[in-house]
């Protein structure tokens, strides 16, 4: 009897859960309709958790692409003549629907993703920050009135919409990577045709219904689904289509390499966030509990699959021991890895089996070589098909896989270091520069460092550092352009300069 209602209870619980997700959509959306691929296709959504099938969505081809750049490239026409007001009042109610429904979407984000439903609020809320930035930026895109050099003359520059443009988003930040993109393009002007991951759509799909509710006209965002077999030729289409003036990605340095070649031939504007490979240094003044700290966050956040995720850890002699020690432990209490719906659950599994057999790969191959391993350095099967042990290494040389590559899992290597310049060239040695963190409790140090470190961003005792405000992006292979902060729009932007000559005074 008990047992019974105790069942009932659970079933009831999961009826209400399945019933209030009113946001996960089976569908694309094109020109303000829910989609089926033209040949009806579709491909199924699973939870990393257990691979369970969560959902199903179009798997669309170039023909359903074309549809979507046709309604792109029909609804410019009108979009690029809104006021900044109206297109501000626009992003504002999409804001608002979105902190509206913050708990369902991070609960949609859980399940395709597997981040912890505390890491899918944090998203959440930073994806959101993004679509409210750029409602306010809207009014703030002002063009210039020049001195003239001759008497008779007015110039000026006027800043105009790109056009109709694409987003190719991937799978860590499925909301934020999504809001961060389309904000800066509606802000601009653009109208836009979005393509998710086909590891996380529904977290898409669910941002589409949301964009609808706020009223957004048909053709403004048309959000297409597809599956990797289909990505390729999809990729290429938007980059050769003439009508699509601008590409933002983000995602692997190999495919941005690609879209950068493929988008020649019309000249597109590109704006790409691509791999990381970040350098941690300890220094020798550095506060070993704040580094730790800063350490924890940026190297297991996402479990480790995000691009800003510290990479190579250098600290310094003095100051190895202490660390090491602090670091392992930490891990040791504060991760709980497990299904992210749970509430005690810190971290999820990784994405996907080419992931996990990736970082299995590179941990067995240091260890063979003489890497030492501290905690970690297995699969957790018991918990799932995707579950890594977040690993600690030492030891590590460039004999190892591992030395070489973006990690993008729940593994940290620590090398030593004594000297300041040294470990500088060791960290700006590598092709790509994303972000950088230091500790350093030394003020000149820190200018000194910050100064010389080949990145786009940099965390001086901090581990945590983007935010709308800030301007997101690399050098070198790490990309090009900037996200977020007021320069997220000019990638989305033409400067006209104007000269009205023979004015007569
Ligand atoms: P990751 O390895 O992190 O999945 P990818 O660069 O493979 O990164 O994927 C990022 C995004 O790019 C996804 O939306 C994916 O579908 C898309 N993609 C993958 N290959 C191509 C391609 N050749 N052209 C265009 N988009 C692609």
């Amino acid at each position: 009897m008990f047992l019974s209602k105790k069942i009932l209870k659970s079933t009831l619980k999961l009826n209400n859960f399945q019933r209030n997700m009113s946001l996960i959509k089976n569908k694309a959306y094109i020109n303000g309709k829910w989609t089926s691929a033209l040949n009806n296709e579709t491909f199924n959504v699973l939870n990393p958790v257990d691979k369970s099938i969560i959902g199903s969505v179009p798997d669309m081809n170039c023909d359903d692409v074309n549809l979507a750049i046709n309604s792109a490239t029909e609804a410019f026409k009108t979009f690029s003549k809104t006021t900044a007001k109206e297109r501000s009042d626009l992003l504002r109610s999409w804001y608002n629907l979105m902190v509206k429904n913050s708990e369902e979407l991070a609960n949609i984000l859980t399940q395709e993703n597997g981040k912890s439903l505390a890491e899918s609020r944090a998203e959440i809320k930073y994806g959101n920050s993004f679509v409210e930035w750029f409602s306010e930026e809207t009014r703030r895109i002002n063009g210039e009135i020049l001195q003239e050099p001759m008497r008779n003359r007015k110039l000026m520059i006027l800043k105009q919409p790109i056009g109709p443009v694409a987003l190719i988003t991937p799978w860590n930040f499925p909301h934020a990577m999504i809001t961060r993109k389309v904000g800066a393009a509606i802000a601009a002007g653009c109208t836009c045709v979005i393509k998710p991951s086909e590891d996380t759509p529904l977290t898409a799909l669910a941002l589409a219904k949301l964009a609808e509710d706020a009223g957004f006209p048909p053709g403004v965002m048309n959000f297409i689904t597809t599956n990797l077999n289909n990505s390729p030729q999809i990729g290429k289409l938007l980059c050769e289509d003439k009508n699509i003036r601008a590409i933002s990605f983000t995602g692997s340095t190999a495919v941005g390499k690609i879209l950068y070649q493929q988008s020649a031939s019309t000249m597109k504007r590109l704006s790409l966030e691509l791999g990381g490979n970040a350098p941690f240094i300890v220094f020798e003044s550095a506060n070993i509990d704040l580094a730790v700290g800063g350490a924890m966050q940026c190297k297991f956040r996402n479990t480790g699959q995000t691009c800003v995720s510290a990479n190579r850890f250098f600290v310094h002699n003095s100051r190895f021991d202490e660390f090491l020690q602090k670091f392992v432990d930490k891990i040791s209490q504060d991760i709980k890895m497990g299904d992210g719906k749970k509430n005690n659950i810190t971290h999820g599994p990784l994405i996907k089996q080419s992931q996990i057999d990736m970082i299995d790969h590179l941990v067995i191959d240091a260890i063979n070589k003489g890497a030492k391993l501290h905690c970690g350095g297995k699969k957790l099967s018991d918990l799932g098909p995707l579950f890594y042990a977040p690993t600690v290494l030492t030891e590590v040389n460039r004999d190892m896989e591992i030395y070489h590559r973006e990690i993008f899992g729940p593994v940290a290597v620590i090398h030593k270091f004594n000297d300041e310049n040294d470990v500088l060239n060791e960290a700006n040695s590598v092709n790509v520069g994303l972000a950088g963190y230091f500790y350093s409790e030394d003020l000149s140090q820190i200018f000194r460092v910050a100064n010389k470190m080949e990145v786009g961003m940099i965390g001086a005792n901090e581990g945590l550092i983007s935010c709308a405000e800030a301007a997101f992006g690399g050098v070198k292979e790490s990309g090009i352009g900037r996200e977020g902060s007021k320069h997220g729009v000019d990638d989305f932007l033409d400067i006209k300069y104007l000269c009205i000559g023979n004015i007569k005074y």
